[in-house]
């Protein structure tokens, strides 16, 4: 069994927000099912000099690559820094699944209505589902090889759940998916997953799941091709702000027109202003040893992405090969998880019981950016030091639309990126620590509604 090592980095770039002249060792990527089963191992050289560009991305997962490919199809310049590997961060460890596209898209539409009044149904409209478009095109357009499936449930894990679910049926409907959307009773659910739990479900065959990391690492292999310069290894330690800022590593520097921070979770940059927005939250994920078809069939016959209804969640689907990819156990306090194949094989078992005692080949951590109202951290920090961060666990698509909205505003196109960086997050006055530790009060109190509730 491995144990991926979620190692120093969160710490180091936090050190390194306090002093530019402490150096943070860059870390290869961690031993996952991922990166066991990746298109490539990247080797792009760290940074060695000055570099002068249009733009310079710091932070090589979801956000950054997307942003970079979407700058070099519009002809910019542009610069990639990575601290460790590319997809090394929640981008290379998470759990695939590209869902409900816009993360804290009650809440955008919500403060949108009060804003733009009936304009706003349009815009969620567009963008809601918008991350599945930007991934399926990218992955056609540049032949990435990600095992990108159709097919998601969101099952209703109490009875309590079933009315949310149902009414998030018609939203998507009058979003345009139509009959691709369509509520699966109790006993339909258990045709389609071999497991005791859940009352129904909502079957949605436009969501997708995906090996992460190798749309990442095809991701960034399209922006290299398009002239973007990537580095690896190259942990930015510092920025000066300016007309034309410049950000600094151990080795080299660049100066741009415009900085991207794209680290989320794992960076530390920019705390004068970002301090209080974003906070990190443990997620765990394991892979099983390969099933084998049948029981794979017998288990999932359709392959369905799964997650379940409750604010601290399991979620899990099959892999190419044919593993049980299960997480969950999430510690939004931001401590380590300890042992995540101990802590995560009760709830695979019940949710499985024939997979008991089945054999857990990779066990992994990663860490996601939280925002209390769940609306992406999308802003600028100075007029030209932008970012984009806080995906609270559904990144995959969120990073791509924010990515999207980016490239917009860097390209003078500025309606959704204003629309976007006014809304209203909670801002706690408070430091990573403290933020996560409150965060994980405020989950535990959904957790406890759900075992005393209705089921
Ligand atoms: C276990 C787990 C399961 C998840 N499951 C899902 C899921 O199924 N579906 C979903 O939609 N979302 C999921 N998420 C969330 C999703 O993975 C993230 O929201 C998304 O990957 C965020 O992408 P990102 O590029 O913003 O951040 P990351 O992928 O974390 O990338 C940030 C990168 O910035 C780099 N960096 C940091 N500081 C610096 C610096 N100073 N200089 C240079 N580089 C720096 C880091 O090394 C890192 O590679 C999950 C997350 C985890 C951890």
């Amino acid at each position: 069994m491995h144990q991926g090592d979620e190692s120093h980095p969160v710490v180091d770039s936090h050190l390194i927000a306090k002093t530019s002249t402490q150096r943070m060792k860059p870390s290869e990527h961690i031993d996952n099912y991922y990166t066991a089963t990746r298109n490539e191992h990247t080797a792009y050289p760290a940074l060695q000099a000055h570099i002068r560009t249009d733009v310079v991305i710091v932070g090589g997962g979801s956000t950054g690559v997307s942003a970079a490919v979407e700058l070099a199809e519009r002809g910019f310049a542009v610069v990639l820094l990575e601290a460790n590997r590319i997809g090394w961060g929640a981008s290379g460890r998470n759990g695939g699944q590209v869902t409900g596209s816009l993360s804290g898209d009650a809440a955008i539409e919500k403060q949108l209505r009060q804003r733009i009044g009936s304009d706003a149904a349009g815009i969620m409209h567009t963008l809601r589902w918008h991350g599945h478009e930007i991934i399926a095109n990218r992955v056609q357009r540049y032949a990435i090889k990600c095992d990108l499936r159709r097919g998601h449930l969101h099952t209703a894990y109490s009875t309590s759940d079933i009315d949310a679910l149902q009414s998030s049926i018609l939203r998507a409907q009058e979003a345009g998916l139509g009959d691709q959307v369509a509520w699966l009773d109790r006993t339909q659910v258990h045709q389609k997953l071999a497991t005791p739990l859940y009352y129904g479900g909502v079957y949605n065959r436009y969501n997708i799941h995906l090996h992460s990391l190798n749309l990442c690492l095809g991701e960034a292999a399209a922006a290299h091709s398009l002239g973007c310069l990537i580095h690896e290894q190259s942990p930015v330690l510092s920025i000066d702000y300016g007309d034309t800022p410049t950000v600094r590593t151990a080795t080299g520097s660049v100066t741009a027109n415009a900085v991207v921070l794209a680290g989320n979770a794992y960076h530390r940059l920019a705390q004068h202003r970002l301090r209080g927005l974003v906070f990190p939250a443990i997620l765990g994920n394991l892979a099983t040893a390969p099933l084998g078809q049948s029981l794979a069939n017998q288990i999932n016959p359709d392959n369905f992405a799964v997650y379940d209804s409750r604010m601290v969640l399991d979620y899990y689907r099959l892999t190419a090969d044919n593993r049980l990819m299960f997480g969950g156990g999430t510690n939004y306090s931001g401590r380590d998880i300890g042992n995540v194949a101990k802590t995560l094989r009760p709830a695979l078992e019940k949710t499985f019981p024939d997979l008991i005692g089945v054999d857990i080949e990779y066990a992994w951590t990663g860490t996601a950016g939280i925002v209390i109202n769940r609306i992406p951290a999308l802003g600028r920090v100075s007029d030209n030091v932008y970012y984009a961060q806080g995906y609270s666990g559904h990144g995959i698509a969120s990073s791509h639309i924010m990515a999207e909205i980016l490239a917009d505003a860097l390209t003078g196109t500025l309606e959704h990126f204003d629309l976007f960086s006014h809304l209203k997050r909670i801002r706690l006055p408070v430091g990573p620590r403290t933020g996560s530790a409150l965060v994980a009060l405020a989950m535990q109190y959904h957790h406890l509604k759900h075992w005393v509730g209705p089921r």
